[in-house]
């Protein structure tokens, strides 16, 4: 069945397609991004097409393993547990809520961060050095 252009251009895109931020690369494991050819933005996650331009001209990029954070907070989750969580700004610009780790430096905002993995878990905590 061929489909016609028009149908193509009104089909419904999936915006993301894995639910995984965590990928494989050369670097070691980063989080995934999508840069498009069209416009130069950056996006977090694989997309099949720009969130700015709606160009399908898009690559899959590892996204920096450091960043800053931009504000957090401490959920307190069934009794005792507490998960903190927080908005980190990648070095590139892409904004992510992650989950956070403060086993070392006190979480404080502008604070540099790390991507952590743990499993198939992922995390950012303030940067060793800095
Ligand atoms: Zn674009």
């Amino acid at each position: 069945m061929t489909v016609q252009p028009e149908a193509q251009i009104s089909a419904p895109i999936a915006d993301l397609e894995s639910d995984s931020l965590l990928g494989d690369f050369p670097e070691g494991p980063r989080l995934v991004g999508t840069l498009c050819a069209q416009c130069g933005q950056t996006m977090i996650g694989t997309r099949v097409a720009c969130s700015t331009c709606v160009s399908r001209d898009v690559s899959r990029i590892a996204l920096p393993a450091t960043g800053v954070l931009y504000s957090f907070t401490r959920l307190h989750v069934g009794g005792t547990d507490v998960r903190p969580i927080g908005y980190v700004d990648l070095d590139d610009g892409v904004r992510t809520l992650a989950d956070l780790r403060e086993d070392g430096a006190p979480l404080q905002p502008d604070v540099r961060v790390a991507l952590g993995v743990d499993g198939d878990g992922w995390f950012f905590a303030p940067a060793a050095d800095d």
